[in-house]
């Protein structure tokens, strides 16, 4: 097949063009390369099944492809409330250009939504049925809402104009090539603890997250996309989702801190800065559904995947 994935230069979507290229298929990356960078692709610019396009999913583009993985969007708070008026164009604009072209050429649309469309989630773990808890008005709302958005163009392309559509919810994902300066938990602790510079901790350190590795995460990915197809038989039923992807395994970012301090053997201390405004407090995902519907969970652990992260960025940080 011919597969466009958009924000194919950053930290998933690279593993995902990788992972497709090696499945056999034709791949169109593409990105405005805000957050995204040449250096997470380049290993792919060789191989003759693999085209990049520099393009702003914010303007419309005409393209034949059979699939499109729809991910162009920051995904780290500190980068997506940097403009955050781009950032809700990207979502709502963005999506709207990439359900057009679905639309035109027939083909079948992923979305990358995100365990913050919950907001700061009342209920936990948290399920597909549960509608959120969102401040429309903050600081993350740009990013919150606009996947909101995002979605609800999703299922109104599917239900008025019959575009084949998957939505999945990711929850933190963390891996090799994330960007140094990316600010978000997994990579400023390790960038931190390697260093020899102080981890910071925001507020006391309750919140929770629940961190899935990248290849788990892009195995799920692909097996939402390609369900239909499954040969095992109970999979031949229409499934949109949305439906959650994210490890289960639910961690305190303080416990989360001294763990990577450990793993890093590193001497930094911990140090704790002001809460950012409607950090969620509680976040892991009820994965059952995803179980069910794609044969589908994590297998990889917290502590391989971070000796596969921390490895990464040890060579990201040498001289
Ligand atoms: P990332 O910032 O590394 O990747 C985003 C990519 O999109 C970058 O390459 C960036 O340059 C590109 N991009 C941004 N705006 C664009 C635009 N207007 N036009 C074209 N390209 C644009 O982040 P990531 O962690 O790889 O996230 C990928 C997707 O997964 C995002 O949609 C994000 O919302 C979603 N997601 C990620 C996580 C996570 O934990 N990593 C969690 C939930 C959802
Ligand atoms: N966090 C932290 N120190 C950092 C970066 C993040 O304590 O240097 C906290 C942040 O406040 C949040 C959690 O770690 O509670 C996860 O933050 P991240 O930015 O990775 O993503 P989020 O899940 O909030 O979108």
């Amino acid at each position: 097949m011919r597969i466009l994935v958009t924000g194919g230069a950053g930290f998933i979507g690279s593993h995902l063009c990788e992972r497709l290229l090696n499945d056999s298929h034709d791949i169109l990356c593409l990105d405005n390369f805000f957050t995204g960078s040449k250096d997470n692709i380049i290993h792919l610019m060789d191989n003759h099944r693999f085209e990049l396009i520099r393009h702003d999913i914010t303007q419309p583009i005409l393209l034949e492809v059979d699939q499109i993985y729809n991910l162009a969007c920051p995904a780290s708070p500190v980068h997506y409330q940097y403009n955050p008026v781009k950032t809700t164009k990207t979502s709502v604009m963005g999506t709207i250009n990439m359900l057009g072209l679905a639309k035109r050429v027939r083909a079948r649309i992923l979305q990358a939504s995100t365990s913050e469309i919950y907001g700061d989630p009342k209920v936990s773990p948290q399920k597909e049925d549960y509608w959120g808890n969102v401040n429309c008005i903050g600081l993350r709302s740009c990013y919150d809402e606009g996947k909101r958005v995002a979605e609800t163009l999703m299922m109104d392309y599917h239900r008025q104009n019959k575009v084949d559509i998957r939505i999945i919810r990711i929850f933190n994902t963390y891996g090799p090539r994330m960007a140094l300066n990316d600010g978000r938990v997994v990579s400023n602790f390790i960038v931190q603890a390697l260093k020899g510079e102080d981890i910071t901790v925001y507020g006391d350190g309750a919140q929770t997250r629940s961190f899935c590795y990248v290849s788990d995460l892009v195995d799920g990915m692909i097996r939402m996309m390609n369900r239909d197809d499954s040969p095992i038989k109970d999979f031949g039923d229409k499934f949109t989702g949305p439906v959650n992807l994210g490890n289960p395994d639910e961690y305190k970012i303080l416990d989360f801190a001294t763990k990577i301090k450990e793993l890093t053997g590193a001497k930094s201390k911990i140090v704790f800065k002001p809460l950012p405004p409607d950090d969620p407090m509680q976040r892991r995902p009820d994965i059952t559904l995803a179980r069910q519907k794609l044969g589908w969970e994590p297998k990889v652990s917290l502590g391989d995947g971070l000796d596969k992260t921390i490895e990464y960025f040890k060579n990201k940080l040498k001289p």
